[in-house]
């Protein structure tokens, strides 16, 4: 133990002797759950709850009491991240000026709606209360559907400051302000310090990092200030930030490589200022979205951000006249000056317009603001009367549109780095200020938690060789750390058992092709949480699986997965899925997710049903099961099922996928198998993005593209499709022409 605890009650007893008239602070050590439930009716102004090191399971927390400015009702660890809670673990605060610190959620999940909630329940609240250092890390309900908060404000003037809240997997916002009763509207709080780190794709809606109101209160101001965080690569969906309340703050935060934007959702009154945005060229990094009156966008860097439509690097929606409280009231009045917009792909003023959103941007200016793009193309897109907002003195190194060009000069610009790291142009004023301070990782979160990356790489760990043997196979399996590569020697193997893959793992041929593999049970691979699978260089066959319908090479856990997963396959042969109907390559569970399938210079033959199964979620709630399918130079022959069937369906635009992409690949002779009730060689349901680059057909069912919402982008370019029918694009929802674009194809 690092200090007596007699000692401190010594030293307790010491001061309480010195200030008698003040009430006897205590300091209390506390190692079972008995112990704190007969403490804590009793807390007292100045009191020390101190945890025991060690690892509490299934220990619900309530700190409740009135503390006083100075001093505090104080919870915290022995020492300072070695007091774990885990199992089914949370923490209420209620009453008033107390403080919560040094305490690590990790290895459960909340039983409740919230992991840390400011409140008893929902009459008793929590003013004036702080945690600081505090960490939940991967801290997942097991249903990734389930939906529950990580932090929820209520009441006011409370703080959350210096902790660590990265890899939530399951639905739900990872910090909510809620404003939800008037003791919890102007409630000043604040979120400062805090490392916002990896939140994966979640897939669907609900995987916001920050949300400040809800649409039903969004009128109603909240004062909350977020200054100084980090959001570091916060996946989770279209919005990072969703503001949908009045009079925020939002100062001196930095989104590294964040995919999705800070909207201001709903809300009046919002100042963004002193924020930097460094997308680095990643995919769907965004900036800031603007809508409603009186927002304020001021002295911001946004750099590479090569977002579009309403995840742009920047965007200004137009609204909708006379908008109910949950649609979009019409931008008026919005200052934005100073920004620095450096190498963003997209800027879009009026977006959304339609015949809903009609109401165009009014009463609005900005001024002294850069654009600079290094590709020498403007970033701009106006899909409306954008008249009003009104340009003046901003700075570009490109031509811009006409309509845009009486307040943007073009110059010929020269950028700088500065001590900061940022770009500035040489010899001119406007952009970001120079003196913007970018918040490093050594500032933000608990100094004794590592802020480790959080998916490992392939091929990034130990190299481990074995003979071309099962046992040896599924012994090194047990041995290998995340990261580590199997090498098998040629020969051939016949493996008995499902192969649970649960951690990041090569499994490649020592001599590219030579090492054969069949299988005896439905699956060979059965990829669980924490798994991801690359495979390459080896000849899989089905020629000993079981004499059943509906066998696969590779599936994911069949249902209740909550963390994502990688695939890759490249110079691989996979042959004889035939030895009855409905062999597929590779199948979906439900609820599992795939960041991306990458399949890379295989050959596939004679396989009696589909090669990518992605269609589990059947229910139209806009989940899916992958973000990335990426399939170059394949070939595959006399597949009776579909290469792919990619299914997201319903209405809900809060995801960026999923994408397909099939490039350089010969397909002959796919899915015109009587099982394949999709009729279709190929079939994407509201897929976001599709590329169909540079493929031969040959005797292919058609390609059947069904575009929902979120206005995806489908090309189809440069194919040869010779005795292959056209393919079938409809717009599922808008009905009308479809909008893909198919070129440079040919057809025989
Ligand atoms: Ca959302």
């Amino acid at each position: 133990m690092p200090f007596s605890v007699r000692h401190l009650s010594i030293f307790t007893f010491a001061l309480a002797t010195l200030f008698i008239n003040s009430v006897q602070a205590k300091e209390i050590l506390i190692s079972s759950k008995a112990q704190y439930e007969k403490i804590a009716p009793d807390l007292k102004a100045g009191d020390t709850v101190i945890l025991q090191n060690g690892t509490w399971q299934d220990f619900e927390i309530l700190l409740e009491g009135e503390g006083t400015e100075d001093s505090p009702i104080h919870l915290t660890a022995q020492e300072k991240g070695k007091v774990i809670l885990s199992g089914e673990s949370n923490l209420r605060l209620a009453g008033k000026y107390l403080k919560v610190s040094g305490l690590v959620f990790k290895n459960g999940f909340t039983p409740t709606s919230s992991v840390i909630e400011f409140r008893k329940n929902k009459d008793e609240l929590a003013y004036h209360s702080r945690i600081t250092e505090i960490v939940i890390d991967d801290y997942n309900n097991p249903d990734k559907q389930e939906s529950d908060y990580w932090v929820a404000f209520y009441g006011q003037y409370n703080r959350m400051d210096n902790s660590y809240l990265a890899a939530k997997r399951n639905k739900g916002v990872t910090v909510a302000v809620r404003l939800n009763n008037e003791q919890s509207q102007q409630n000043y709080h604040k979120i400062d310090h805090n490392y916002f780190g990896f939140r994966p794709i979640f897939g669907s809606n609900g995987g916001e990092t920050l949300r400040i109101g809800t649409s039903h209160y969004s009128l109603t101001d909240s004062f909350t200030l977020v200054e100084n965080n980090i959001f570091e690569r916060t996946n989770g969906e279209v919005e990072i930030i969703s503001v949908k309340s009045g009079k925020n703050k939002l100062i001196g935060n930095l989104f590294y490589e964040a995919r999705g934007t800070l909207t201001m959702r709903h809300g009046n009154g919002n100042l963004i200022e002193n924020n930097v945005f460094l997308g680095n060229g990643v995919e769907h990094t965004g900036g800031i979205r603007v809508i409603n009156k009186d927002q304020i966008i001021k002295n911001n860097y946004l750099y590479g951000l090569t977002g579009y439509r309403f995840g742009s690097g920047f965007t200004i929606l137009n609204g909708v006249p006379n908008s109910p409280i949950n649609r979009y009231h019409q931008v008026d009045n919005a200052t934005i000056t100073n920004n620095s917009f450096i190498n963003l792909d997209h800027i879009q003023f009026a977006a959304g317009s339609d015949a809903e959103r009609s109401a165009v941007p009014i009463n609005s200016k900005m001024e002294n603001n850069l654009i600079y793009n290094e590709s020498g193309n403007h970033p701009f897109t106006l899909f409306d009367d954008v008249s009003g907002i009104k340009l003046s003195n901003n700075i570009a190194n490109v031509d811009v549109l006409d309509e845009l060009e009486y307040g943007v000069d073009k110059k010929r610009i020269t950028l700088e780095k500065a001590d900061n790291g940022l770009l500035y142009p040489k010899g001119l004023s406007v952009g970001a200020p120079k003196d913007l301070n970018v918040i490093t990782h050594d500032e933000v979160g608990p100094s004794w938690y590592p802020k480790a990356p959080k998916t490992v790489a392939f091929d990034s760990g130990k190299l481990h060789k074995i003979n071309a043997s099962a046992s040896e196979l599924l012994a090194a399996i047990n041995a290998t750390e995340s990261g580590d590569v199997i090498e098998i020697a040629p020969g051939n193997m016949i493996v008995p058992r499902l192969i649970a893959i649960n951690k990041t793992l090569t499994i490649r041929a020592q001599q590219n092709r030579r090492t054969n593999i069949s299988f005896e049970r439905t699956s060979l691979f059965e990829i669980q949480d924490n798994g991801n699978l690359k495979l390459e260089g080896l000849v899989i066959s089905g020629d000993e699986s079981p004499d059943a319908h509906g066998n696969s090479v590779i599936r994911t856990k069949k249902w209740g997965m909550v963390n994502n997963y990688r695939l890759w396959v490249n110079n691989s042969i996979v042959t004889q899925l035939d030895i009855n109907h409905s062999f597929h390559f590779f199948s979906t569970g439900k609820g599992a997710f795939a960041d991306e399938i990458i399949l890379t210079g295989n050959v596939f033959s004679n396989v009696t049903g589909d090669i990518l199964r992605l269609d589990s979620e059947t229910e139209d709630l806009g989940i899916y099961n992958a973000e990335y399918v990426t399939l170059t130079n394949n070939d595959f022959t006399n597949v009776q099922g579909a290469l792919a069937k990619v299914y997201r369906g319903g209405t809900d635009e809060s995801t960026f996928g999923p994408h397909f992409q099939l490039t350089d690949n010969t397909l002959k002779q796919i899915g015109n198998g009587k099982r394949n009730k999709t009729n279709a060689g190929i079939y994407l349901h509201g897929v976001q993005v599709t590329n169909i680059d540079r493929n031969t057909f040959e005797m292919v069912a058609p390609i059947v593209i069904e575009h929902t919402v979120g206005e995806p982008k489908t090309a189809i370019l440069n194919n040869k499709f010779n005795n292959t029918p056209s393919p079938v694009i409809t717009e599922v929802h808008v009905g009308g022409e479809h909008t893909a674009t198919l070129k440079n194809n040919e057809f025989k």
